[in-house]
């Protein structure tokens, strides 16, 4: 079985990594392959039971690939549900952008 989470880490970077630096106004074209990319986790991430929650959870509530910044919040959001599940902290989405793009404030 994989190792749960070493590729949460990996996948939420990749995720995360991603929506940082989507585009402020996405065309149809980056929109759709966002929303494949997002629809495609619950189908094949190798961690099922984490996948059948995660199907959950974008059933709940939908993808907002419209803009970089709600769709970096939706993201937030949703690896936020995770962290209250497993007892984790809840990270600060104001701080994203500092975490997965700009770096700290010097
Ligand atoms: P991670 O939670 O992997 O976070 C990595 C880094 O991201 C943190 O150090 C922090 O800098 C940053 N970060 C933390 N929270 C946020 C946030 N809300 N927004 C932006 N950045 C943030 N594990 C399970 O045991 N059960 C599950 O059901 C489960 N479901 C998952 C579903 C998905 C879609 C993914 C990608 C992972 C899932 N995982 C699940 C793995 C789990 O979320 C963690 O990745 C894993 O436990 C390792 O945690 P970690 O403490 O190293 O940091």
């Amino acid at each position: 079985p994989p190792d749960v989470e070493a590729l949460g880490r990996a996948t939420w970077s990749f995720l995360h990594a991603t929506a940082a630096y989507y585009p402020a106004r996405p065309t149809t074209h980056q929109r759709a392959n966002m929303l494949n990319l997002i629809h495609a986790l619950p189908v094949l991430y190798p961690c099922t039971h984490c996948a059948a929650d995660f199907d959950d959870k974008i059933k709940e509530h939908p993808p907002d690939v419209s803009s970089r910044e709600r769709l970096s919040k939706w993201f937030c959001e949703r690896h936020n549900e995770v962290n209250e599940k497993l007892g984790k902290e809840m990270f600060d989405c104001a701080k994203v952008d500092e975490r997965w793009k700009d770096g700290p404030p010097d």
